[in-house]
């Protein structure tokens, strides 16, 4: 049940000036067209919005009071609580509802497999208790303290997924949740332009360390060239804090994979954890779902799973939207959707899934953003990769992808538009005489090619 309380409460929680009649809430909401009955709406301001425009219409869809930085037009007709700064005020209301448990929080940041590693997480952790996890990728300052409101009195564990976008956003809110369990996937080169390389991202998700519980667990990757600094930072913190590791196939970590095979279900493999071993299949592809299954693993364990759930938890979980799902266009033709998001090593990553794949492969490559000085290597860099890894067909769409186009050499294809891609890959696969053909689809968010797999599929 969704803890409820009163409007003082929460005044004196946040030092805010409460008017008008002390009512109990339960939820809040920053979006006065979503707002539920009997919840407080947070007016927040923005650079292109202002909360305090909706407040009447919240009102009116059943939000039980308001919490705002200014004075309301009309304060005599609802309870409302009068704060600083509303963005504050509500990762203070997040901190202060996670703080009424003591219920494990598991804490997921790294630059690609956050979401992945959550919903594997999630799923082993039902198996156990009522779960909380981030509802799809609610994971910066506003969706982390909205999603620490919503931990409720029966659950058990709770899954929060912690992102960034610039500098300083891990720290704060990794500070709000307090893990005891704090996960890093990985670093990579994302958000250049604010984290300058990708000793900056490691840094920056670090932060994720320095909140951990004193006596907590952080999980950290082995494979990744930033292991050291990472463990050196959780210890250097508090001397009962344990590092335990994660790696796709090195046996010296504490969970590994070994004999990792492609199905047409999904990865098949061997689950080394902590010197136990069981084989399983999961219903994700790729090699880095594996590493991404390897760490959801050693998370449950830290959080005192025991082997039989942690494996009927993975073979239970299912990829989040835009995140490898396959479609069948015809009998002969699949389609893979990575169109989520894509940086550097997600996009190698994508390359090693489908030269695994059957038949002849074909690459859709959009561009890869926020690369700043870096973005025309690193489109070379896949361009060439595909090239080594055998990829039958190379086709890319937008500025930077051009470098990736002549580094694969060949008949790489560039198109201008979504439409004539489109097109262009049609004709080229009905042209096609063989009995299997994959095509892969992958770039950045803001690239939208999610609109080539629904021209291709119709899939939503
Ligand atoms: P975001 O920062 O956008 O929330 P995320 O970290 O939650 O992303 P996911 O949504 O799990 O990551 O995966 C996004 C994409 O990243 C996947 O489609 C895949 O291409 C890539 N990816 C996921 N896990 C890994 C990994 N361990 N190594 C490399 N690439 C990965
Ligand atoms: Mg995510």
């Amino acid at each position: 049940m969704i803890r409820a309380y009163q409007l003082s409460e929460l005044a004196a929680e946040l030092g805010g000036r409460l008017n008008g009649q002390n009512l109990s809430v339960s939820g809040i909401s920053i979006d006065s067209r979503s707002v539920q009955s009997g919840e407080l709406f947070i007016a927040i301001k923005g650079p292109n919005f202002d909360g305090h425009a909706y407040v009447d219409k919240a009102i009116e869809s059943g939000a039980a009071a308001v919490l705002v930085q200014e004075q309301p037009v009309n304060p005599d007709s609802f309870s409302y609580i009068l704060v600083d700064d509303t963005s504050e005020a509500l990762g203070q209301l997040g901190a202060f509802n996670r703080h009424q448990t003591d219920i494990p929080f598991l804490a997921i940041t790294g630059s690609c497999g956050k979401t992945s590693v959550k919903e594997m997480l999630a799923a082993i952790l039902d198996q156990e208790g009522s779960t909380l996890a981030t509802h799809g990728n609610l994971n910066n300052a506003f969706g982390v303290p909205l999603t620490l409101f919503s931990v409720e009195a029966g659950n058990q564990f709770a899954v929060i997924e912690l992102g960034t976008s610039s500098p300083g956003e891990i720290g704060y809110i990794s500070e709000l949740t307090r893990p005891d369990v704090s996960v890093i996937t990985n670093a990579a080169e994302t958000h250049l332009d604010g984290l300058v390389d990708v000793a900056g991202v490691a840094q920056e998700k670090g932060f994720i360390l320095d909140s951990l519980s004193p006596s907590g667990t952080a999980i950290l990757n082995l494979d990744d060239d930033f292991f050291n600094d990472w463990q050196q930072r959780t210890l250097s913190g508090s001397e009962q804090r344990r590092v335990r590791s994660f790696s796709l196939n090195n046996s010296q970590a504490d969970s590994y994979g070994s004999d990792i095979e492609t199905t047409t279900e999904g990865m098949r493999f061997t689950l080394n954890l902590n010197g136990q071993k069981r084989t399983l299949r999961i219903a994700f592809w790729g090699q880095h779902q594996v590493q991404n299954a390897c760490c959801a693993a050693v998370a449950a364990s830290a959080a005192g799973i025991g082997l039989d759930k942690i494996v009927q938890g993975l073979e239970n979980a299912r990829p989040y939207q835009r995140r490898g799902q396959r479609f069948a266009l015809d009998d002969r033709t699949l389609v893979i959707d990575e169109t989520y998001n894509a940086n550097p090593k997600a996009t190698l990553a994508a390359v090693d899934q489908l030269a695994e794949c059957e038949g002849h492969r074909i690459m859709v490559l959009g561009d890869m953003l926020d690369l700043g000085a870096v973005s025309q290597q690193r489109h070379h860099d896949v361009g060439a990769y595909a090239r080594d890894r055998g990829i039958e067909t190379f086709i890319a769409l937008g500025d930077a992808s051009r470098q990736a186009v002549s580094a694969y050499g060949r008949d790489g294809r560039h198109f201008e538009t979504k439409a004539s891609l489109v097109s262009g890959l049609r004709s080229l696969l009905s042209e096609l005489d063989v009995p299997a053909v994959t095509v892969l689809v992958k770039g950045s968010r803001g690239m939208g090619m999610l609109d080539i797999v629904r021209s291709l599929v119709g899939s939503d």
